[in-house]
């Protein structure tokens, strides 16, 4: 090794590669070194001590950008994939997710977050909100896996008033205890309450209460149908969802809202206000036909928007540049408006934005320094050409299919067609037959 001295930690140096550099520009032929979990080099001309890297990595005709953030997922709904279409969110959700979700073992889940995991690599993203169950099996799948996950525990409370009898007390506590931070901080527990039409007013407070003394981030479903937002007013004096969790104190805490499809100004005004993000799920919404949140508004306002797949059973992939996509072109559709969303801010919202709302102020751009979260394109195909506009082609023009390389913490979790972290094909028959057997178990009527 000549030059200068390795440090010991495994290194790789990005050699003559485009990049989406920090402001969310394009930059052309640049360096971007990794040592050991972050980046330790980005500019345009070799590194000083470019001998000191393990690898090398010829990036000609190749682009490198930060690795994406899932802000709003519930990786193991993977078995519910092709299970329940089109329905609307509520029959959708009482009369076919929730009877099977019910049979769900946490074996089944790990396969199932193995899979989701899978996927989400193979599309560029390192690390995802799930608000899910089978807390251990999710961990020890992410643990395993090598990505980052900021887990929380869906909590409903349809009778009981008194948190700490309700089963998810426990569960959170432990998921607090056992799993916060763990895996060098790659798994982080936040708090949640699934929304306010599965919870009441009582366990709200209470479970906004022990957030703020854990310092945790809440993540919860708000404002996802007109109904709800209906069904809220009745229920609570005339009040929206928005208005009631804020009463409640659980925008007290930083916050991830997913959805926020039927918010109005004053709504947004209170979301504004305490910091929230809304998690954008365009695909989920426009499949269960909930409607178009208004996200150039909140953008124009300056909210921060991050992007979310939401489950499988309601998207139906965990690949973030489909909902990319959606982000820039259907809320100029719904608008009417063809200057809103532009490619700069649907990139941000994908990784920066969904970085913040995790709680991750070292990830989420390509900057010395920080987390070495990344995902290197294959631009050379045609429907990456010509380049006039490589945002413009990463937004529109790219499926996610050009992703040939996705890096978490300085670790390859997918490269070329290989999970080098996750066994792929023993996800794909755990899931398959776990997804079986709970079909039969339903058709059969038994109950359980
Ligand atoms: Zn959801």
């Amino acid at each position: 090794m000549a030059g200068a001295e390795s440090t010991g930690e495994p290194s790789l140096l990005f050699e003559h590669i485009d990049l989406i550099d920090e402001d969310m520009a394009w930059r052309r032929d640049a360096f971007v070194g990794v040592r050991g979990d972050r980046i330790s080099y980005v500019g345009t001309g070799e590194p000083a001590d470019a001998d000191a890297y393990d690898g090398r990595y010829d990036g000609r005709g190749r682009q490198l950008m930060p690795a994406l953030y899932d802000a709003h997922a519930h990786a193991p709904m993977t078995l519910l994939r092709g299970y329940a279409e089109n329905l609307p969110l509520q029959s959708w959700l009482n009369d076919r997710v929730f009877p099977f979700e019910a049979r769900i073992t946490d074996q089944d889940a790990r396969w199932a977050t193995d899979l989701a995991i899978a996927e989400m690599v193979r599309y560029g993203c390192v690390s995802f909100s799930d608000m899910y169950y089978c807390d251990d099996a999710r961990c020890e799948s992410v643990r395993d896996a090598h990505v980052k996950c900021n887990v929380s525990r869906g909590l409903t409370a349809f009778g009981e008033t008194d948190y700490r009898k309700i089963k998810e007390y426990a569960a959170n506590e432990h998921l607090f205890s056992d799993w916060d931070g763990a895996a060098q901080g790659r798994i982080k527990a936040d708090m949640c309450i699934h929304a306010e039409y599965t919870n009441n007013e009582p366990v709200c407070r209470a479970v906004a209460e022990r957030t703020r003394e854990l310092g945790a981030i809440m993540h919860v479903h708000v404002s996802e149908t007109a109904s709800e937002v209906a069904g809220c007013r009745e229920r609570h004096q005339g009040r929206s969802p928005v208005e009631f969790l804020a009463d409640c104190g659980v925008f007290d805490s930083p916050t991830v809202a997913a959805h926020c499809v039927w918010v109005d100004e004053a709504d947004m005004d209170i979301l504004q206000e305490h910091g929230v993000t809304v998690a954008c799920n365009p695909a989920s919404n426009m499949k269960l036909a909930s409607g178009f949140a208004p996200v150039p508004r909140m953008l124009e306002r300056g909210m921060r928007v991050a992007l979310g797949t939401d489950g499988p059973a309601s998207n139906n992939a965990h690949d973030m540049f489909r909902d990319m996509y959606l982000l820039a072109t259907v809320y100029k559709g719904s608008s009417k408006d063809p200057s809103v969303v532009t490619p700069a801010q649907a990139l941000r919202a994908a990784t920066r934005a969904g970085a913040l709302a995790q709680g991750r102020d070292d990830c989420g751009l390509v900057r010395e320094g920080f987390k070495a979260d990344l995902c290197v394109l294959d631009t050379s195909g045609p429907s990456m050409w010509p380049v006039t506009d490589m945002l413009a082609n990463l937004v529109y023009s790219s499926t996610g299919a050009e992703v040939v390389l996705t890096m978490c913490d300085g670790v390859v979790v997918y490269r070329d067609g290989e999970w080098p972290t996750i066994d792929v094909e023993r996800a794909k028959a755990g899931t398959q037959a776990a997804t079986e057997r709970i079909r039969a178990e339903l058709a059969q009527g038994g109950a359980r």
